[in-house]
């Protein structure tokens, strides 16, 4: 989905989604709060927030929460994910997340970052992994 083709409403949307589910991240260690919104090809929205875990490697990340949220209500295409920091800085969805999207998402996925002070940036899951693999190489529709 390109830029110009998301309205104005959605993005709001999905700004609120994602910040809402942030409020709801478990990150006691870092203390840097992710939250995630996904679009569905259905126009339904699920959200997640990171995980984190005293075991540290066995925490997840907002998107991964989001998109098993989508699956789990049957979603199987993302359309947009927007994905929402403490800010300043721009948050972008880390390598393994890109590559969990990439699953489930097109090469025109519309990833968005965006903190509390509203949206920052936007990109396409093909600019964000390049030459990536996915289904369609093991013969997977
Ligand atoms: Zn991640």
């Amino acid at each position: 989905m390109l830029w110009q083709d998301l309205p104005l409403d959605l993005q709001q949307r999905l700004l609120t989604a994602s910040l809402g589910a942030r409020a709801h991240s478990h990150s006691p260690y870092s203390r840097y709060a992710v939250g995630a919104a996904i679009l569905d090809d259905e126009g339904r929205v699920h959200v997640g927030a990171n995980i984190e875990n005293a075991a540290y490697p066995q925490g997840w990340c907002a998107e991964a929460t989001a998109l098993g949220a989508m699956v789990m209500a049957g979603g199987r295409r993302a359309r947009a994910v927007l994905v929402s920091g403490p800010g300043p800085d721009i948050i972008t969805p880390c390598g393994g997340c890109r590559q969990k999207l990439r699953e489930f998402g097109a090469a025109d996925l519309l990833i968005i970052a965006a903190d509390p002070g509203g949206i920052r940036q936007h990109w396409t899951l093909e600019q964000l992994l390049p030459f990536s693999f996915g289904p369609e190489h093991l013969n997977k529709p």
